[in-house]
């Protein structure tokens, strides 16, 4: 049956060789004819520092997805631990960078897909610092960083978040409801699709028809985990 895949929060990186194979795993045995396209919605990388970072670990994922995308489309909307994926590798592995948000037609019904982490907006902090991370003198100011430095703020800044999100309400860390039912609205949308809290479940809003329901993708920490959609429905799945 046609249906399209959706993955987020992979957190793929060298130190979990577990995970990468997981995942290509997952698009030996998903991807196939009746594939329509591949969503990835943002944190597929524990951290990304630059399209110049090249390792033999980022070499194999494009090498992987390069063969995906030559079948069929793949598009990526970028998550707050790789924001800084550009161009350059985006043609490297032949997909295809959305804004960070996004309307789709899904066989029939538009949908609205993100990371997920706009709708948090209690984390204040955290917004501060996304706002200041996604304009484009910012990024432009690391990216001229040497590499070195670069992975030092990257183990810096991961070791800080952690540090950060144990003092924080889990109240705090999830999405915000009225912001979900804002940008529903803002979007005329019945659903929407997004990652980021590592909370995968599909939420019904309104018990209306059509129903309106916020899919939240599952994180790959400890096992695979994907969204099909079809024209009959939507179905999490782990593997
Ligand atoms: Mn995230």
């Amino acid at each position: 049956m046609p249906h399209t895949l959706f993955i987020s929060d992979l957190h793929l990186s060298a130190e979990r060789p577990d995970m990468t194979e997981a995942f290509f795993t997952f698009l030996r045995q998903r991807i196939n004819q009746d594939t329509d396209a591949l969503y990835i919605l943002g944190d597929f990388f524990e951290y990304w520092i630059g399209d110049d970072d090249k390792t033999p670990f980022h070499d194999q994922v494009i090498k992987a997805l390069k063969s995906v995308s030559s079948k069929l489309p793949v598009y990526f909307i970028h998550g707050n631990r790789d924001f800084l994926i550009g161009q350059k590798f985006a043609k490297q592995c032949g997909m295809t960078l959305l804004p960070e948000q996004q309307v789709i037609a899904l066989y029939g019904s538009p949908a609205l897909i993100m990371h997920g982490d706009s709708l948090c907006t209690l984390d204040l902090d955290y917004m501060k610092f996304r706002r200041k991370s996604r304009s484009k003198w910012w990024q432009t100011m690391i990216l001229a960083l040497p590499l070195f430095v670069r992975r030092r703020i990257a183990t810096n800044a991961r070791r800080k978040s952690k540090m950060a999100q144990q003092g924080k309400d889990s109240e705090i860390m999830d999405v915000t409801p009225y912001e979900v039912i804002n940008q529903m609205a803002l979007n005329g949308v019945d659903l929407l699709i997004h990652g980021h809290t590592h909370r995968p479940a599909i939420h019904i809003i309104e018990d209306t028809d059509p129903l309106q329901q916020r899919i939240v993708l599952g994180d790959w920490y400890t096992q695979g985990s994907y969204l099909v959609c079809t024209a009959q429905g939507q179905e999490l799945v782990k593997m």
